[in-house]
């Protein structure tokens, strides 16, 4: 990753301002998330021309609007399947899924395990704020056990997914987590995943403090920043905690990074043994 510009001097870059304002609230995730991609497109070798976001439902899911790159809002839970489609098409193009862990786990989460068994090589950043905002409150797959949500009043029976887990069994290559509090490891990995050859998965742990927030107990997006950085343990250090010191942590850092057979690459040899029959 070469130098980073000042995120101040990107914003005017890179933010389409007739779109703005957003509509997220005050202190929402995802406003750091789009920085850590924002600053990561910027420092990549790839041109800025060649990269189409592709942005599904939620809060997180109008993140294209607000940004000056090609981008194709998808339907519900299919960012996956415009995306392997585009890559087909297209192998030049890096298409990048912005999906949050509703769209991403829940509605779409055929599709994503699939793009990852395929490996092909696009990278998604899933937004995980463990709930689903834009529709006020309702749990996802992601919300932990026994918290309250809309669809919860009394707490929630269900242990949730964990996406990287989820993505590292279906085949993805590369597979990191970070949070929106590690605002330098966020670009990092961002650029990271970018570069690798194969399907790749960055997890952010994010906060939704309107809805989130406030069912946790925890209504001020500081504290919930807060409760970030005392609950974060990097994947060398969790190595050497036990299954109960581990619960309730966030999981920080690269679980995979690995290289097989590429989905376009293959396709692309395919068409060439059947052209030559
Ligand atoms: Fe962000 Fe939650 Fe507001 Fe949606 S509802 S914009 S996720 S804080």
């Amino acid at each position: 990753m070469g130098k980073l510009k000042p995120l101040q001097n990107l914003m005017v870059e890179y933010l389409n301002e007739a779109a703005l304002p957003t509509t997220w609230c005050p202190g929402c995730g995802i406003g750091t998330t789009i920085g850590g991609l924002i600053r990561a497109v910027d420092s990549s070798d790839i041109p800025r021309q060649k990269f189409v976001l592709v942005s599904g439902i939620g809060c997180y899911g109008g993140a294209g609007t607000y940004i000056r790159m090609s981008d194709i809002h998808a339907l519900h839970g299919r960012c996956p399947s415009y995306a392997t489609g585009l890559k087909l098409a297209r192998p030049d193009l890096y298409p990048i899924l912005l999906m949050g862990d509703g769209d991403s786990s829940a509605i779409g989460g055929n599709h994503l395990i699939h793009a990852a068994r395929r490996n092909i090589n696009i990278t998604s950043i899933i937004l995980n704020n463990h709930i689903y905002g834009m529709t006020g409150g309702q749990h996802s797959p992601t919300t932990p056990v026994g918290i309250k949500a809309t669809t919860a009043p009394f707490g929630l029976a269900d242990h949730p997914f964990d996406i990287c887990r989820l993505v590292t069994a279906a085949g993805g290559t590369f597979v990191a987590r970070t949070t929106v509090y590690h605002v330098a490891q966020l670009a990092s990995l961002i650029d990271r995943a970018i570069s690798h050859p194969g399907f790749s998965l960055v997890e952010v742990e994010s906060i939704c403090p309107t809805y989130f927030g406030r069912f946790k107990k925890m209504d001020s997006p500081v504290q919930m920043l807060h409760w970030l950085k005392d609950n974060t343990v990097s994947v060398n250090k969790a190595k050497e905690m036990s299954p109960e010191e581990l619960v309730g942590k966030v999981v920080t850092g690269v679980f995979v990074e690995e290289h097989r057979a590429e989905c376009v690459t293959e396709y692309q040899e395919l068409i060439k043994r059947a052209q030559a029959k």
